[in-house]
């Protein structure tokens, strides 16, 4: 760390009880077998100084987590009424920023997408009480055990702790994370949830969240672990973690990643909302986790600023398939209390889902929901692929907006209809089976397929007709396909360009005339030669 830092950096640990730091020995990163962690992270100048191992030590970010203005205003640039807005807003709200993540910001760029997550924002204090909610998704009245909510048939969550490693400043449950007193100040039952767990056989998953539950310790953790995993009824135990992304060096634990492993139901739904977070280190104990047996899931929140670009988020989702964790949810974000300047309109999701699906592996396609205000849930929301339908067929459309009939009952020959129409109406009637849009990449390499087919089954006749060595040349000239991806290898600008339907003779007779040419050429090769 520069010496210019060291005074301001080193804080304690004002924000967590003895219980939820993590105790455990051992908790080394991982150095036997060359399995060490990726030692180059980008640092913030502030900590360029610090050693390796310090930076490795999950305990060593967390006691120099930024959680104050003042340290705040020594690392970036603020204004003075900007400095006046996030002292009122420190008053209320709790600020943790790990030296890891707050080195993926950049400093020179007041609406970087990880500054925008994790730095208090003026714009939180504009929010408006008709419009935002400490509380948007009436978990509170759901809730028969405090800090257990059972909302769905067959599932519930447990919220295990209010602490997390880095305060979002979306975080629906800011109510009970990052208010002061919020749920510092309420003893949650961790014994009477797990009986409420065990008294409703009809529940089959346990959603484990917070706050963080991995910033529990080991002995904690244990306990909830440990005790769902016992619950016969109980098949699938989901532990909703940001460890991954704010804070990958907690999980270089070997203990913890134990004790994950041991209790066999447990998926983890992890929560990287911009591709800059797809760290090797994040990547890094994705992987660990994946040795683990856990399977990965993302939940990302749609967030002003952050990824709500169809770009931003193709690159998300393939950089997380790249790292075996499968985009799951895509949240619309929730009218919580002072983050109204994230949200976006739900267009902008479904021109999000329209610019991911058919353009990307449907393994990559997160599911955009809303949850419901007043307790409504989760709901589905994704672009229209059904355009029509009648009693005999629907009219669906694809990513690229070629409009099919489609029989669901699997008849392929519709019926048709005396009266002349066009169009989808067109299609209803069955007078056409398709309407295709002309131009697009696939149309074009299809194109292409049909010509070269063509012109290789003609080339092949004229060999067959007269095998002299210029229709040889000629035919090796156009006639080469790569038989496999239908590509034209030596002319593809002239297979492109020719119509699909072009007719046999039609290509015969360009052949031919090519053949000509091709010998007028080489005879006035040889007149020229015999004159040199
Ligand atoms: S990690 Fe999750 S619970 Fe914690 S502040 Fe972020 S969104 Fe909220």
């Amino acid at each position: 760390m520069s010496s210019a830092h060291a005074g301001v950096l080193h804080v304690s640990l004002p924000d967590l009880k003895k219980d939820e730091v993590g105790s455990s020995e051992g908790d080394k990163p991982p150095n036997a077998n060359g399995d060490e962690p990726p030692s180059h992270a980008k640092r913030h100048p502030a900590w360029l100084d610090v050693p390796q191992h310090f930076w490795n030590d999950w305990r060593w970010q967390i006691q120099h987590s930024i959680r104050t203005v003042h340290q705040l205003t020594e690392l970036l640039p603020f204004t003075p009424d900007e400095i006046a807005a996030l002292a009122k807003l420190q008053a209320e709200y709790k600020l943790a920023i790990p030296p890891y993540y707050f080195s993926l910001i950049d400093p020179n760029d007041p609406a970087d997408p990880i500054r925008l997550q994790s730095v208090a924002s003026p714009l939180e204090l504009r929010g408006s009480a008709e419009t935002e909610e400490d509380d948007p998704l009436d978990e509170d009245k759901d809730s028969p055990v405090k800090g257990l909510t059972h909302r769905y048939p067959d599932r519930c969550l447990i919220v295990t702790t209010h602490v997390c490693t880095m305060y979002c400043r979306f975080c629906t449950r800011k109510r009970a994370t990052m208010k002061r007193g919020g749920w510092d100040a309420i003893s949650r039952d961790d014994q009477r949830m797990i009986e409420y767990v065990q008294r409703h056989p009809e529940i089959h998953d346990v959603i484990v969240s917070g706050g963080d539950p991995l910033t529990l310790t080991i002995p904690k953790l244990k306990f909830f672990l440990e005790k769902l995993a016992a619950i016969d009824h109980v098949g699938v135990i989901r532990l909703g973690t940001r460890v991954p992304v704010t804070l990958p060096q907690r999980l270089y634990d070997n203990e913890l990643i134990d004790l994950i492993a041991r209790a066999e139901k447990i998926w983890i739904q992890t929560h990287f909302n911009h591709p800059r977070e797809l760290t090797p280190e994040a990547v890094y104990v994705c992987r660990k986790l994946l040795r683990a047996g856990c399977q990965l899931n993302n939940h990302a929140v749609l967030l002003k600023g952050v990824n709500d670009s169809v770009a931003t988020m193709r690159e998300l989702c393939r950089g997380l398939l790249r790292a075996k964790v499968r985009p799951y949810y895509l949240f619309h974000c929730d009218p919580v209390t002072g983050a109204g300047h994230f949200r976006t309109s739900v267009w902008k999701g479904l021109e999000i889902i329209e610019g991911l699906r058919g353009h990307i592996s449907g393994l990559g396609v997160p599911t955009y929901v809303v949850d419901a205000p007043r307790g409504g849930g989760k709901i589905p929301l994704m672009p229209n692929y059904l355009v029509s339908a009648s009693d005999e067929a629907v009219i669906l459309r694809n990513y690229e907006g070629m409009l099919i009939r489609y029989n669901p009952d699997g008849h392929t020959s519709p019926a048709t209809s005396a009266l002349e129409t066009q169009g989808v109406s067109a299609l209803l009637t069955g007078q056409r089976e398709v309407l295709m849009p002309e131009g697009t990449p696939r149309m074009i390499r299809r194109h292409a397929i049909a010509v070269a087919e063509r012109e290789s089954a003609v080339v092949s006749e004229v060999l067959a007709a007269g095998k002299t060595p210029a229709a040889a040349s000629l035919a090796k000239r156009n006639g080469q396909t790569n038989g496999t991806n239908g590509s034209v290898r030596r002319n593809g600008h002239l297979a492109s360009r020719s119509p699909a339907n072009e007719s046999a003779e039609s290509i015969a007779r360009r052949l031919a005339s090519e053949l000509k040419r091709h010998k007028v050429a080489r005879s006035n090769g040889r007149r020229q030669k015999t004159a040199v």
